[in-house]
C-alpha cells in the first residue's frame, strides 16, 4: 500500500521540512525506539527534526541514541505546540488513532500539517495522507527499516539508527519470542548488528537495570496472581498503595503482565493496574495462540491492540473490573479452551 507513495514521499523529502514525531502516549521501547531512528534518519538529510513525546517514558528507555533531544508535551507544552503549529510534515509513530496520545489529540488533530503514519496496530484511523499499516509487522522499529529501506537509503543506517531501531524490536518481540517474530525480523536485526547496535549491551541496559524496589513489587504482583483454571486466564492486581510501598516509577510494571501467561495451560493474562491520580485502572491484556485480546479490550475495556498485546482501561474501583473480567470469561469459554 505505501509503496506506490515512496515516490511523492521521496518528492516530499527531495528538500529540508520542518518535522516533528510523534509516538503514543506512555512510549514504551518501540515507540521511543522507533521515532528516535526516524530522528536520526531524517537529520541525515538537513531535515529540521523534533520528537515530541506526549509524557514521560521509563528510566530504562533513558540512553537511547538521541533519547535527551525528546520534548515532553506534558511539561513542555507551548515548545511542543509551536513546534506542531510550524510543521510541514508530522510522522505518528506506533499508534492507530490520534487518542492514543492523550491530551495531544486535538492538536494533532487540528494540525494542517501532512501526516505519515507507520503503524502495525489493528483497525487504524484514517487521518494520514500516507499510510504505513501493516498489523503482520512485529514492531515499528521493523516498519521504519523497511521505509528507509523503500526510500533506497539502507546505507545511510548508523549504529545510532540501528541501535534505536534493534532496541524496539527486541521489546516489541518479547526478545525475539513472540509470533510476530519473522525470518524478515531475524534478517532485519542480524543487519542492524552489522551495522553496530551491540546487541548484548543493549539487552543488558533494558532488562539489567532494576532497581531493587521494582524486584520488590514484581514479588508483590506474583504474591497477587490468581488463576481461574477453567478458562485458561490468570491475572495480577496491583493497587494504589502496592505501588506506594515499593516507591513505584514510571516503566515498573512493564512486562509483569507476561508472568501469568507463562503458567503451563493458561491462554490469558491480565493485570490490572490502578492508577489513583487518574482515576483508571490500567489494563495489559495477553494471550497465546488465536485467542484476540484486540477483540476483548475493544469490546469490554476501551481499548485495543494487538491479538496476542492489548490494553486497555477501567473507570471502575479495582474490586469491580476484577469481577467484571471475571464475569466476561463465559463469553470466551470456547474461544479461550480452544486457543
Ligand atoms: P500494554 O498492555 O503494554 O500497555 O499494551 C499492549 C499493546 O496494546 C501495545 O501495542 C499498545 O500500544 C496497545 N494498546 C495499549 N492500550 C491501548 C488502547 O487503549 N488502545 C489501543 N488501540 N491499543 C492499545
Ligand atoms: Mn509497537
Amino acid at each position: 500500500m505505501i509503496k506506490q507513495y515512496i515516490p511523492n514521499i521521496k518528492q516530499l523529502l527531495a528538500t529540508p521540512k520542518k518535522i516533528v514525531i510523534v509516538p503514543h502516549k506512555n512510549p514504551d521501547g518501540d515507540a521511543i525506539g522507533s521515532t528516535l531512528g526516524l530522528f536520526h534518519y531524517l537529520k541525515k538529510y538537513n531535515h529540521n527534526v523534533s520528537v515530541i513525546t506526549p509524557n514521560d517514558y521509563p528510566n530504562f528507555l533513558k540512553w537511547i541514541p538521541g533519547e535527551s533531544v525528546i520534548l515532553k508535551h506534558d511539561s513542555q507544552t507551548k515548545q511542543c505546540e509551536t513546534l506542531i503549529a510550524e510543521a510541514d510534515i508530522i510522522f505518528t509513530l506506533d499508534f492507530n488513532a490520534f487518542h492514543r496520545t492523550g491530551n495531544m489529540e486535538p492538536i494533532l488533530a487540528n494540525s494542517s500539517a501532512l501526516k505519515i503514519m507507520i503503524d502495525h496496530h489493528q483497525a487504524p484511523d484514517d487521518y494520514a495522507t500516507y499510510m504505513y499499516s501493516d498489523v503482520s509487522m512485529s514492531s515499528t522499529c521493523e516498519m521504519v527499516y523497511h521505509f528507509i529501506d523503500m526510500l533506497g537509503h539502507l546505507n545511510s543506517i548508523d549504529a545510532n539508527i540501528a541501535t534505536c531501531l534493534y532496541t524496539g524490536i527486541m521489546t516489541d518481540t518479547g526478545s525475539f519470542r513472540f509470533s510476530s517474530t519473522t525470518s524478515t525480523t531475524h534478517n532485519v536485526v542480524a543487519t542492524l548488528i552489522e551495522k553496530g547496535a551491540n546487541n548484548s549491551q543493549i539487552h543488558n541496559n533494558v532488562y539489567d537495570t532494576n532497581s531493587y524496589n521494582r524486584l520488590q513489587l514484581l514479588g508483590c504482583a506474583l504474591n497477587n496472581l490468581k488463576i481461574v483454571p477453567e478458562y485458561k486466564a490468570a491475572y495480577i492486581t496491583l493497587s494504589q498503595e502496592d505501588l506506594n510501598k515499593y516507591n513505584y516509577t514510571k516503566g515498573d510494571t512493564e512486562g509483569v503482565v507476561n508472568y501469568g501467561l507463562s503458567l503451563d495451560g493458561i491462554v490469558l493474562a491480565a493485570i490490572f493496574i490502578e492508577d489513583k491520580q487518574e482515576g483508571i485502572i490500567k489494563i495489559s491484556l495477553r494471550s497465546k495462540g488465536n485467542f484476540s485480546v484486540n477483540e476483548m479490550s475493544r469490546a469490554h475495556f476501551d481499548g485495543g491492540g494487538h491479538t496476542n498485546a492489548a490494553g486497555g482501561k477501567s473507570y471502575l474501583p479495582l474490586k469491580d473490573t476484577v469481577e467484571k473480567f471475571i464475569s466476561i470469561l463465559p463469553e470466551y469459554n470456547k474461544a479461550l479452551n480452544n486457543a
